[in-house]
């Protein structure tokens, strides 16, 4: 028996995110040739894939680590996304939901120190990748929007952290050059990166301590065993334990499609106008986002560019998605007709990317792990459901410690064990029903955003959305 992968649609050049092609992002490392042996093969080099090498190395330094990445590092969404930091406070309620009161306010509390390490890296050169910590803005532009925050702000203060404060419609419109929100809250201690530049930052630094990295290796399949054998086009890796950091690519395992669905969120960037920004008094590295349930998510690049995003691309059949799934014009120009709603000033300014990315949820909105089902020494970490950045560090030590075997709070999160969770229906109904309940949202969103009011219908269809708020 194996487990049979799929393999990603490498975007075409000019359908890289703005951040991989401002860095003229590259593969640096070989692809596989012939055989490596190692411990552990990561599959996957994003995020939870780099950051699992990097905290595998920390704890055992004599472990050989290798990485397999079908493209290169970053490519998927590590180097696509929004750039927004923030901590996993916001979610507070649905993560409580799954893991109980007291470990979701400490996992809270990881991603506040997650953002402390990103810091560190840049403050000690180790990194550069912009990150700037001018806060997250969590907003409403409509009625509908208002108090969308109330959860998590009640239950982070029930919790007794301190992490919000509540925005006056002045300070918002200051803050962020617009007047279309006019409510919301800040988390100061959050804001803004450079995705691209944090991803090859991650492989840099994981190649300088020791993980082998092989890009353009597609996983094909893998052999399990007491040894796995992972077969690419041109070679093979041997290893004890593997790792599965595939992100929404892992709805290639039927196992794991049961809790996994996949949908595109699809982001813009214009071209540079630092003086329109500063005009408009939009001056710092804040990220911002509305509370639509396609959620829109912006933030000014230090250069001046606005990177604006929304989460309203298509949903993927089985979870198998293709080159839409890179760049979708449609969805595209709903993005800007969206930016031009939010800033009417910016419609002179020329929109010089778009691009988009696939989205890995799980129903309960809250990321999963655990081993496949009979082997356990494959571990899979999937779910972050478009909020990775200050997340996946925290998955890469849960990872590195299910690896390891250690019994530590890492292993015994309630993150862990995918049996306790909820199963989406099979297809063809989850797709079927997904896109009449996303073309509600659709509606209901833009009825709303006017201060109208939807029907019960679509209000019905609308709420039968898996999870939380955003995605
Ligand atoms: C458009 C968009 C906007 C987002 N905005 C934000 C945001 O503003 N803030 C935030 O915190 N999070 C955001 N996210 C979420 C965040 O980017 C992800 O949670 C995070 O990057 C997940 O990292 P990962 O390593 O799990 O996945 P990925 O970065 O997708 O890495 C998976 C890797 O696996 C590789 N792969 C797949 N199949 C194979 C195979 N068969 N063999 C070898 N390699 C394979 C892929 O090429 C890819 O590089 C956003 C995501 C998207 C798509």
């Amino acid at each position: 028996m194996s487990f049979r992968l799929r393999q990603p649609a490498v975007a075409a050049p000019g359908d890289r995110s703005f951040w991989l092609q401002d860095v003229a992002a590259q593969a640096v490392t070989e692809s596989l040739q012939g055989e490596v042996r190692a411990d552990v093969a990561i599959v996957g080099g994003g995020f939870t894939g780099l950051w699992t090498a990097l905290r595998l190395r920390d704890l055992a330094p004599e472990m050989r680590v290798v990485i397999l990445e079908a493209d290169l590092c970053g490519s998927g969404a590590s180097g696509r996304n929004g750039g927004q930091v923030h901590s996993w406070f916001a979610e507070l309620d649905q993560i409580s939901a799954v893991v109980g009161a007291a470990e979701a306010r400490q996992l809270c509390a990881d991603t506040v120190d997650a953002i402390g390490e990103l810091q560190q890296f840049q403050q000690q050169g180790m990194i550069d990748m912009d990150l700037r910590l001018d806060g997250w803005l969590w907003t409403a532009s409509s009625k509908a929007q208002e108090g969308a925050w109330s959860r998590a702000v009640a239950m982070t203060e029930a919790a007794g952290a301190e992490r919000f404060r509540q925005l006056t419609a002045e300070e918002i419109e200051q803050r962020t050059g617009s007047s279309a929100s006019y409510a919301g809250i800040v988390e100061p201690h959050a804001g803004t990166v450079h995705p691209a530049k944090l991803a090859i930052g991650l492989r840099d630094l994981a190649i300088a301590r020791g993980v082998v990295i092989h890009e353009r290796s597609p996983v094909i399949d893998i052999v399990p065993g007491r040894i796995c054998t992972l077969r690419t086009v041109r070679g093979t890796a041997r290893a004890e334990k593997v790792v599965l950091a595939a992100n929404a690519w892992l709805s290639a395992l039927p196992e794991l499609r049961r809790h996994l669905y996949v949908v595109a969120s699809q982001v813009i960037a214009t071209a540079e106008a630092p003086d329109l920004l500063d005009r408009i008094g939009w001056r710092d590295g804040a990220s911002i986002c509305d509370s639509q349930a396609h959620v829109l998510y912006y933030q000014r690049t230090p250069r001046g560019r606005v990177v604006f995003g929304r989460g309203s691309g298509n949903v993927a059949f089985r979870g198998d998605f293709g080159a839409s799934f890179n760049r979708s014009p449609q969805h595209g120009r709903d993005n800007v007709r969206e930016l031009h709603r939010v800033y009417p000033s910016l419609r002179e300014v020329k929109i010089a990317y778009d691009w988009a990315g696939p989205i890995d949820c799980t129903p309960q909105h809250v990321p999963v792990f655990d081993h496949l089902q009979g082997h356990p020494n494959i571990v899979f970490g999937m779910g972050f459901n478009g909020t990775g950045i200050a997340q996946t560090p925290v998955a890469g030590r849960i990872l590195a410690s299910l690896v390891l075997e250690r019994k530590d709070r890492w292993s015994a999160s309630g993150l862990v064990g995918i049996g306790r969770r909820g199963k989406l229906p099979p297809e063809p109904f989850r797709y079927l029903g997904a896109r009449l309940v996303r073309a509600a949202i659709r509606r209901r969103n833009d009825l709303e955003i006017r201060n109208e009011t939807p029907g019960a219908v679509t209000r019905w269809l609308s709420e039968l959305k898996p999870g939380g708020p955003a995605e």
